[in-house]
């Protein structure tokens, strides 16, 4: 237990300040048990009683911590979601959602999901921003199958949804991109063979994201993330990572700061421990929207973060280093690309992440007929296929086409994200998914391409799962009054955020709600006035 401090976060709920009552009811269902513990419980009871015999606890609490969460039950409109109790929103059939920690794939890992998807999920599957699967459809009975499924290819669901460290995103080229600064690869598998599904951190204060990434294309979005490393070569100790702290978005969006450290490949995972344990002693556990990270941060400032975890946790000073260039190009890996070993990799948006078991299985067929059988999902509802032969990549994107997934596609399709939106979750207010693969076809068959990218985010509630505040055309799901004062879904725009060079959340425009139906008048308006007046050279974030 770490001393007092208590000029502190007084009455925060914090551990190391001797706040251990839990003051609210998802603090309370992790005292009472931990969540990994449920396990036990659907392998030997929920399996054999079904829906109906599950602890109430269990199913709105702790079975996040396996990657289980009710969905949605379907006809219920997004203007009752504030008002209805979880029990009458609820579905009786659950989203699971499987972590691929840095998007490593493996062809017979992408087959396993595939099959599971089309036994035991009515074939769905979403590509998630975060290097994940979701899969739609499950029933409790299957669950434990379905683990005994994707553990015994090397994949999990532990701790891919709940109060804990989610998956690691790390860059879909590390080890091979030609650019690369470093490889983050090792750290990443250290940290998930360490920590991940253990009890030293399956009781945080809220979920915890981290990012790795040498690649200087900073493809992972280490801005939002509660801790982050991102490649930058030091000009004694060589290639290495910068350290930063306290991203998120939801609804006090925050940008990750610098702690100004330079960490080494080989001490990522005990500088990510010393991170995550400030945030599990340290954390506001008192109200759940002051819980993540990135209220410490902003309370204490990053010099007296860098000191507690230096001091107190590492017990040793870290190096101070240089900051990252920051990344100018695409942060994406859409399109064909050489690797340094002079094969080539082959990057893929399915519009909106949405693809299905069977096209998943197809593409694991794919990638082996033509690769190695290594693949990577993206941090932007993608996938890369690697090490393809230069006489096999005509063949390969004949084939990737058959599936409808063009490696040059329009900048609509190539950068359009939604979250999973009223289909699913229990939070929406609007349609997404469907909304935003409709939108893609709208704009394209009236605008045709555009030659800068453009980002357009849609999300189904302000929690901004796809990234709403750092899109250059992010939206908000809310219920709107049209002109004839007819409640409708719509959206709130927040224009020009962005990442990188030009890192920042998108303005909220107050006037600017827009019903559903009126998106692509809309963005056509805001494209066709870019293109009127923009000067030589400019993209669309400028
Ligand atoms: Fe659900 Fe809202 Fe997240 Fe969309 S942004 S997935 S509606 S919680």
């Amino acid at each position: 237990m770490h001393h007092r401090r208590p000029d502190a976060g007084r009455g925060q709920g914090q551990w190391a300040l001797g706040h251990r009552e839990p003051l609210n009811p998802n603090e309370r269902a992790k005292r009472d048990d931990d969540g990994l513990h449920c396990r036990a419980r659907i392998e030997s009871t929920y399996r054999h009683t079904g829906f109906d015999g599950i602890d109430p606890t269990d199913l709105r609490s702790r079975f996040r911590w396996w990657g289980l969460y009710t969905q949605r039950a379907p006809g219920i409109d997004g203007g009752r979601t504030a008002v209805l109790a979880p029990e009458e929103l609820e579905d009786r059939y659950f989203m699971l959602r499987i972590r691929v920690d840095g998007g490593l794939l493996t062809t017979e890992q992408l087959r396993t999901i595939g099959t599971v998807s089309s036994r035991y999920a009515r074939d769905s599957a979403d590509l998630t921003d975060r290097q994940n699967v979701q899969l739609h459809w499950v029933r409790i009975e299957d669950v434990p199958d379905i683990w005994a499924a994707v553990e015994g290819v090397g994949l999990t669901t532990a701790e891919a949804c709940g109060d804990t460290p989610r998956v690691i995103l790390g860059s879909p080229v590390a080890g091979i991109a030609a650019d690369e600064i470093i490889d983050g690869t090792p750290a990443i598998r250290e940290i998930v063979r360490r920590f991940v599904g253990t009890e030293e951190f399956s009781n945080l204060p809220r979920k915890f994201k981290t990012a790795i990434s040498g690649s200087p294309r900073q493809d992972v979005a280490h801005e939002i993330h509660d801790v982050a490393f991102v490649g930058v070569v030091h000009p004694e100790h060589g290639p290495g990572f910068d350290l930063w702290v306290g991203g998120g978005l939801s609804t006090n969006p925050m940008l990750a700061q610098r702690l100004g450290a330079w960490v080494p490949l080989s001490e990522v995972p005990d500088v990510w421990a010393g991170v995550v344990s400030i945030f599990r002693d340290f954390g506001y556990r008192r109200l759940r929207n002051r819980a993540r990270l990135k209220f410490l941060v902003a309370d204490w400032g990053v010099r007296r973060f860098r000191e507690v975890l230096e001091q107190e946790y590492l017990h040793r000073p870290l190096l101070d280093g240089p900051a990252p260039v920051p990344a100018t190009g695409a942060r994406d890996h859409v399109g064909v690309h050489p690797q340094r070993d002079g094969r080539w990799y082959v990057g893929v948006n399915p519009t909106v992440g949405r693809v299905s078991g069977t096209v998943l299985t197809r593409l694991a067929d794919l990638a082996e007929a033509h690769g190695s059988g290594r693949l990577r999902l993206t941090s932007d509802q993608g996938l890369v296929l690697l090490d393809i032969a230069a006489d096999k990549l005509d063949s390969l994107t004949a084939g990737l086409a058959e599936l409808g997934l063009s490696t040059t596609p329009s900048t609509f399709r190539r950068n359009m994200m939604a979250c999973t939106g009223l289909e699913f979750c229990k939070l929406a207010i609007v349609e997404t998914k469907a909304r935003g693969i409709a939108l893609v076809d709208e704009l394209e068959s009236r605008l045709g391409d555009l030659d800068v990218p453009l980002t357009i985010n849609l999300n189904g509630c302000p929690n901004a799962c796809a990234r709403t505040q750092i899109a250059d055309i992010g939206l908000k799901g809310m219920i709107v009054t049209t002109p004839a004062g007819e409640q409708v879904e719509g959206f709130q725009v927040h224009l020009g955020g962005g990442l990188g060079l030009d890192a920042g959340f998108g303005r909220k425009l107050r006037g600017q709600k827009l019903a559903g139906d009126d998106v692509a008048d809309y963005v056509e308006r805001v494209v066709r006035s870019f293109q009127a007046e923009r000067e030589p050279g400019e993209r669309f974030a400028q």
